[in-house]
């Protein structure tokens, strides 16, 4: 372990504990609380002046949920602040509409996570935003792409479901020579991995029921922001009225603590199951940016400080209908939605109606695996009894 990660590590264990919010306990209380109560005018006065200064309302926050944002923080330096939302999708509304007015135009990653193309095309739409998606290879080629009226370039990095690597840096490069905002899901890398404003990022959000909260027990999401941000972000939260729960803030609390281990194993545990996949005669691509034989992979290896446990496979041969003969009988993988816990998930991928600027173009099934703490010789045998129970399917037809 080299000193920058004992520097981190320590970092995430003091993050966000403060004395006057834990009392001197180790952990800050789980405040459940609508009202806060003020003695006097002179008190209730002051509070109104700065509602952000303190206790105000239970919407803005108490120290359970301070103590998150606090360290939160901490992992992107170059946030101006932190705002927790109930989820990583109101987390993405929230950031698009602190930029986004009638009239304007959006520049939306192709390989967007669904839901996030689902906003576009439904609430963004109706309000009058214009989206145009871009390929998520174009790099600095987005400029001509940028129109006078493009208020913000959105970006996922790895995307969803193919991990391609996005050029945040010319990204974001082009996006201000244009006065566009941009505006960055983190979810994959956390900013353990990647710090968005390092390269340039206006707004950084995350779906911390992934990896922060880590244990499949909450849904949770938050917005950063720089200086020049932070205000709007702020409002638009406030103004939506997005606050996330006591109990699920010191659930991602408690998840932040452990997450440099857990990045660890993950990390590691999914390059194994890459590597091991890479080697097997009915696996065709396997999507994972740490991979030299991925495409990404210079980009990924240049920007990023580590990889986590989400990547994606396609087979060779074979139809969705010989499917179930692999994702049916697994011990290990279960089928599902979400991601970032300590067990390992599958989902078995379509595209139908999610790609509109780039094709994708698999000659089988692909899947997406999530690669928990369990031992990963036990996941590698698990997947290769269903990758020949697969290969039979297809040869019996
Ligand atoms: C899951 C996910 C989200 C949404 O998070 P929820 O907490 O499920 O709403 C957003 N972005 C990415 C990349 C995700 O994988």
């Amino acid at each position: 372990m080299d000193k920058k990660d004992v520097r981190r590590n320590t970092q995430i264990v003091h993050a966000g504990r403060r004395k006057e919010w834990t009392s001197g306990i180790v952990n800050p209380p789980v405040y459940h609380a609508s009202t806060c109560l003020f003695e006097t005018l002179e008190e209730f006065d002051r509070a109104v002046a700065n509602p952000n200064e303190g206790l105000y309302y239970g919407r803005r926050g108490t120290p359970t949920q301070w103590a998150l944002q606090e360290a939160l923080v901490e992992t992107e330096p170059g946030a101006a602040g932190c705002l927790l939302t109930p989820s990583g999708v109101s987390a993405i509304a929230a950031a698009l509409l602190a930029v986004l007015k009638p009239g304007d135009h959006l520049l939306m990653v192709d390989t967007a996570y669904e839901p996030t193309r689902g906003l576009c095309q439904g609430l963004l739409k109706d309000m009058g935003v214009e989206t145009t998606y871009y390929d998520p290879l174009i790099a600095g080629g987005i400029s001509p792409l940028l129109k006078a009226n493009t208020a913000a370039v959105f970006c996922e990095s790895p995307g969803s479901l193919t991990f391609e690597v996005q050029d945040i840096s010319a990204i974001c490069e082009a996006a201000h020579a244009n006065d566009a905002s941009v505006i960055m899901d983190n979810t994959w890398a956390t900013g353990l991995f990647f710090n968005p404003f390092d390269h340039g990022v206006d707004i950084s959000l995350q779906a911390l029921t992934k990896y922060v909260v880590g244990h499949s027990d909450a849904m949770l999401g938050c917005v950063m922001a720089n200086e020049a941000h932070w205000k709007r972000a702020e409002t638009t939260v406030f103004r939506l009225g997005l606050c996330a729960a006591p109990d699920d803030a010191y659930l991602g609390l408690r998840g932040l603590r452990t997450l440099p281990l857990r990045l660890k194993q993950h990390e590691a545990s999914a390059l194994h199951v890459a590597q091991a996949l890479e080697g097997h005669p009915a696996v065709d691509q396997v999507m994972h940016p740490a991979l030299p034989s991925f495409a990404s992979h210079a980009l990924w290896k240049r920007d990023f400080s580590g990889s986590s446990g989400l990547f994606s496979f396609s087979l060779k041969t074979g139809q969705r209908s010989h499917l179930p003969a692999l994702v049916d009988h697994l011990a290990h993988f279960k089928m599902g939605f979400s991601w970032g816990g300590f067990e390992s998930l599958t989902l078995p991928l379509r595209f139908t109606g999610i790609r509109t600027a780039t094709t994708v173009d698999f000659t089988g099934p692909a899947l997406r695996l999530h690669i928990g703490l369990e031992d990963p010789e036990d996941l590698i045998a698990d997947l290769c009894e269903g990758l020949d129970r697969f290969m039979q399917a297809v040869k019996t037809g």
